[in-house]
C-alpha cells in the first residue's frame, strides 16, 4: 500500500475511534447502537454543559434558566433537552410514530398539588394509614421537591395513537406498543435521552414514558445528591407531611434507588429487556392510580 493509502487508512481509523468515544460521552446509547448503521447517527458533536442550577432550581422553588415551550403539547423544558426531543419526534415520524410530549418541567407547586391529590384520593378509597398512602403515593408520583421534572431535562413522553395504552408487557400486550417500546429503546439514546425508572428497585414503579435527559441530569443528580438541607420541601401545605418529614431519610434513599444506574455508566451494558408499563403524564388527573405518567 503506498503512503496516501497507509494515511487515509489511518485517518479513517482516528475518525472512528473519535466517533466512538463521543458515544460514550453521550452515554446511555445502548452498545448495539453503536455499531447499526440503519439507525441514526451519532450526533455529531457533545450537547454544550448543562446550564448551573442553584439548590432553589434542583428542589422545583424556582424555574430553571432557559425553558422552551414546545406549541403542540404546551409542556417546557431546557433548551437543549427540546431541541433533543425536537430532533428524537422528527426521527419518528419518519419511521410512523408521532410522539407527544406528556410531561416535561414541573416546579415545587405543580407537584405538590398532584401528590395532594393523590393523598387525597388515598385516604378517600383505601383508607390507608400514614405509612400505607406515603408507600402507595410515592409508587406513582415523587415527593415534592425531589421530582426529577423540576430540573427541566425529564421528558414524559407518549405516542398520539397509543395515549392510555402504555401498560406493562403482558400477554396481552398489543403489538403496536411492543413495537413502539422497542422504537424508543433502539432511538431515544440517540439523542442524549435514557429511561431512568425500570422499576426493580426502590420507590417507583416502572415508567417506560419517563425519558431523562442524561448529559445534563447526570451533573444535576450529583448536585442533587449533595443537597444537605431539605426543611423548605417539608412544608405544611404538602400532605401527609408529618410522616414524610419523620422518615425523610429512608424516603430520599428510596426515591434515589429508583435510578436505573446504567443510564449513568460511561459504557452502558446492553439492555435486552422490553419495557413495560405505562399511564402516560395525564395532565387532568384521574381517580385510578395504577401508574401515572406524568406524575413522577
Ligand atoms: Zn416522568
Amino acid at each position: 500500500m503506498n503512503e496516501t493509502g497507509k494515511s487515509s487508512q489511518s485517518l479513517y481509523s482516528r475518525l472512528f475511534i473519535v466517533l466512538l468515544a463521543m458515544n460514550c460521552i453521550w452515554g446511555c446509547a445502548p452498545h448495539r447502537l453503536a455499531l447499526k448503521p440503519s439507525v441514526t447517527p451519532v450526533p455529531s458533536q457533545p450537547p454544550p454543559e448543562p446550564p448551573v442550577l442553584t439548590i432553589d432550581q434542583l428542589l422545583g422553588l424556582q424555574r430553571p434558566p432557559d425553558l422552551i415551550r414546545d406549541t403542540d403539547s404546551d409542556q417546557y423544558a431546557q433548551r437543549t433537552v427540546m431541541e433533543n426531543f425536537w430532533k428524537l419526534k422528527e426521527k419518528a415520524a419518519q419511521d410512523g410514530w408521532h410522539l407527544i410530549l406528556v410531561s416535561g418541567y414541573r416546579s415545587f407547586n405543580h407537584q405538590r398539588h398532584i401528590w395532594n391529590h393523590f393523598d387525597a384520593l388515598y385516604q378517600k378509597t383505601d383508607n390507608l394509614d400514614e405509612k400505607g398512602r406515603a408507600r402507595a403515593v410515592m409508587s406513582l408520583v415523587s415527593v415534592p421537591g425531589l421530582s426529577r421534572h423540576h430540573w427541566g431535562t425529564e421528558l414524559d413522553i407518549s405516542e398520539v395513537s397509543l395515549r392510555g395504552q402504555l401498560v406493562n408487557i403482558h400477554p396481552d400486550t398489543p403489538n403496536r406498543v411492543v413495537q413502539f417500546y422497542d422504537w424508543m429503546e433502539r432511538n431515544a439514546p440517540l439523542f442524549g435521552f435514557c429511561k431512568v425508572y425500570l422499576g426493580k428497585k426502590g420507590a417507583v414503579r416502572d415508567e417506560p414514558w419517563h425519558w431523562s435527559f442524561i448529559p445534563f441530569s447526570r451533573v444535576y443528580q450529583e448536585q442533587f445528591m449533595a443537597i444537605k438541607d431539605f426543611h423548605r420541601i417539608m412544608n405544611d401545605k404538602v400532605s401527609n407531611v408529618g410522616y414524610l418529614m419523620k422518615n425523610f431519610k429512608k424516603i430520599l434513599k428510596q426515591e434515589i434507588r429508583s435510578i436505573n444506574s446504567e443510564c449513568f455508566q460511561a459504557k452502558p451494558t446492553e439492555n435486552s429487556d422490553h419495557p413495560s408499563v405505562e399511564t402516560e403524564g395525564q395532565q387532568q388527573l384521574t381517580p385510578v392510580p395504577k401508574a401515572v405518567e406524568g406524575a413522577d
